[in-house]
């Protein structure tokens, strides 16, 4: 196993993606200029919830309305044919409703037999030790604090999430655990976690949950961070490199060519010689909708 020595600038974001940091950036900046009142709203949930619906409902019901919300999007741009330019997989037929049917009973059953316990769990846990039950009541961190502990999670995601989804590759790993994940070829946002429970518990989830433990996140940053990871990975599963979504045709690489882009920022693809064509796929989809919208104008303005 080789590493990389260059420089990895192909990991640097396009501008047209910049966009997917907004669900980041706008309430970390609201944080920022209003501490006070977003202080005081944080404490007013504390007043108004019980010690279980703040631990345990809150988060779970952020990753869950996020996640259904992001996936309705997509869902009527494939059942509207809209923005076809921008779909990564041209030959392939857009998810019909019997598909999304199916894909949204396991997804249903992961979120109510994985994240909710696991959800349960966070209450537990907070409950039982004195220290981090006064925490989550304690005032909303820093602007500082919450990019600090994002940043982290972020790495610790990365890591775990490559390390494990590469493994769950190993032939017979993936026949048992992980190949239920890859019936989408040409995947949709629905199926982001469209996958075995298990496979869904430990690739998906503990590469989740280790930001928060190791960080000792508190609850609100916990929810951001909820909210941020089910938004990125819906959008990378969309199908469609959509202005200002995030860069989904390095994912969507990886359910078309299988063996390349394991990660999530691409970061240990890179260090590890695992992004093998992944450029050139991105260059081409990016030229291909270039060309697409120069040939909508073009058509345009000789209608007028
Ligand atoms: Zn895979
Ligand atoms: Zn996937």
């Amino acid at each position: 196993m080789s590493l990389r020595t260059t420089l990895p600038l192909h990991l640097i974001p396009d501008v047209s993606e910049l966009g997917c940091y907004l669900p980041v950036v706008l309430p970390i900046a609201w944080i920022a200029v209003n501490h006070e009142s977003a202080n005081s709203y944080w404490q007013w949930l504390c007043s108004e919830l019980t010690f279980q619906q703040l631990t345990c409902h809150l988060p779970f019901l952020c990753a869950f309305f996020f996640y259904f919300g992001t996936s309705l999007v997509f869902f009527t741009v494939d059942m509207t044919n809209s923005f076809q330019t921008f779909k990564i997989q041209t030959k392939k037929k857009p998810p019909t409703l019997e598909s999304y049917w199916n894909c949204a009973k396991l997804v249903l059953f992961n979120f109510l037999a994985i994240n909710l316990p696991i959800s349960y769990l966070n209450y537990l846990w907070l409950d039982n030790a004195e220290a981090a039950r006064m925490q989550v009541y304690a005032a909303l961190p820093s602007a500082g604090v919450i990019v600090r502990d994002l940043a982290v999670s972020a790495v610790l995601f990365e890591f775990s999430f490559y390390w494990w989804h590469r493994l769950f590759h190993y032939p017979p790993l993936y026949k048992i655990v992980h190949k239920e994940h890859h019936k989408y070829t040409a995947p949709m946002g629905l199926a982001a976690i469209y996958a075995h429970p298990l496979d869904h518990l430990i690739t998906n989830m503990v590469s989740m949950i280790l930001g928060p433990i190791f960080m000792k996140m508190h609850v609100a940053v916990l929810c951001l961070w909820g909210t941020i990871t089910v938004i990125t990975t819906v959008c990378t599963h969309s199908g469609y490199a959509l202005p200002g979504s995030a860069n989904a045709a390095s994912h969507d690489y990886h359910h078309y060519a299988f063996n390349s882009n394991f990660g999530v920022l691409g970061i240990f693809d890179w260090l590890h010689g695992t992004d093998k064509g992944s450029k050139e796929y991105e260059a081409a989809i990016r030229r291909r909708i270039g060309r697409e919208k120069v040939a909508k104008v073009d058509k345009v303005s000789k209608d007028e």
